[in-house]
């Protein structure tokens, strides 16, 4: 089973924060560009052709900035190569401002069952700071017509941590976007990159930011105001109503096999006979545009980097990303994956982690080892104390 992602990696404006991998193009551009990932998407496709892909995610950048026609060639060539099972979860990331019912029609055509909006704040003001394209009542119709084309499962992104921005403004923010139905909300704090103009004017005093108790003490009111809106907390900052889980992202922290295809899209990968006793191989695509071009029009794939994970590694990666998750790692799945009981890996740090209160209490039906809500707040210092018993 396989997952796939597609990179898209333009945007219409540049937000204030952002150090994503995207950048302002003309159609030109980006049809040269969606003609590359087709031929990219026909490289794999001889490899994997017998692998059924049960997830699918079209992020970015911005999807929706892609024009209809071409989205829809290029989802067209996507089913045409790879088996996408009937029942895949399929989603795409949508900026509320560029939404548009032709490309939903497109997307929708081509199987896809759940969108992501980047709404990030109900207030102008705080939307204005982060340079977003689009107000909340755009996002309100973005939300009103992904439905009428028959998207359900939707998710909102709402961000905390902004410049000047109140708890309380923060929490209507939530409880604004539990009052449009979504079925997920991804919650996250703002993390403030160098080299991004909100950095720069954070610098020269223009924006005072949050401290870091009052940050945490946003998340921590945040968590209990959308679990009291009913959404479930399974992933440090991922909420859903109940059923309503991104299969796509527990794949990631489960440490599913994915293929990332497009620019700088990165790929979790099953190992070559050449990769030795490696678990899996971890391969990123180049994230310069002209050579991504000028690869896959000669008929090279895009790599980057290609990087075999030796059995120890990936160990401590099960629990790094496993621990991310609320059900945290069960124990015999652990033993499965790597041939190895979970606490003959690391013995010494479960008993540290139980010692200084981040566990949850185990189970006996199904043994499992997972943060508490104190855990998952202090993650760096969980994983500080499992590096230390590598
Ligand atoms: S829409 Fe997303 S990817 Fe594009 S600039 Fe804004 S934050 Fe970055």
């Amino acid at each position: 089973m396989l997952s796939l992602y597609l990179h898209f990696p333009f945007c219409k404006r540049k937000c204030s924060y952002c150090d994503f991998c995207s950048a302002v193009a003309g159609e030109g551009e980006i049809a040269a560009y969606c003609a590359a990932l087709e031929t990219e998407i026909g490289l794999y496709a001889e490899k994997y052709s017998r692998s059924s892909v049960d997830t699918v995610f079209l992020g970015g950048g911005t999807p929706s900035v892609v024009p209809a026609p071409l989205m829809r060639r290029v989802l067209q060539t996507l089913r045409e190569r790879f088996v996408i099972l009937p029942d895949a979860e399929f989603t795409s990331e949508a900026n509320p401002g560029t939404v548009t019912a032709a490309w939903l029609d497109a997307i929708r055509e081509a199987g896809a069952n759940r969108l992501s909006l980047g709404v990030q704040a109900i207030q102008g003001r705080l939307l204005n700071t982060l340079g977003r394209i689009h107000t909340y009542e755009q996002a309100l119709d973005a939300i009103a017509l992904a439905r009428k084309h028959g998207f359900a499962n939707l998710n909102a992104d709402a961000m905390f941590g902004l410049p000047s921005q109140t708890a309380e403004e923060y929490l209507d923010t939530l409880t604004a976007l539990a009052q449009t139905g979504v079925t997920h909300i991804s919650a996250y704090s703002l993390i403030l990159e160098e080299g991004t103009p909100l950095h720069a004017a954070v610098t020269r005093g223009d924006y005072t930011l949050p401290d870091e108790d009052e940050t945490a003490d946003m998340m921590e009111q945040g968590i209990d105001r959308l679990e009291a809106l009913g959404y479930r907390r399974y992933e440090i900052s991922n909420f859903a109503k109940p059923g309503y889980e991104c299969r796509h992202n527990l794949g990631y922290w489960r440490q599913k096999r994915y293929l990332g295809l497009g620019l700088a899209a990165a790929s979790l990968l099953p190992t070559e006979p050449l990769d030795g006793d490696a678990a899996y191989v971890r391969h990123t695509n180049t994230d310069d545009l002209k050579t991504y071009l000028s690869c896959v029009s000669q008929g090279r794939l895009p790599t980057a980097e290609r990087t075999p994970i030796p059995p120890a590694e990936a160990r401590f990666e099960t629990l790094m990303l496993g621990l991310r998750t609320t059900d945290g790692v069960s124990y015999a799945d652990f033993e499965r994956m790597h041939g190895m009981p979970l606490r003959q890996a690391y013995g010494t740090a479960i008993d540290k982690l139980a010692a200084i209160g981040l566990l949850m209490p185990e189970t006996k039906a199904e043994p499992r080892l997972a943060l508490n809500r104190r855990g998952l707040a202090l993650q760096n210092t969980a994983l500080m104390t499992l590096m230390e018993d590598r």
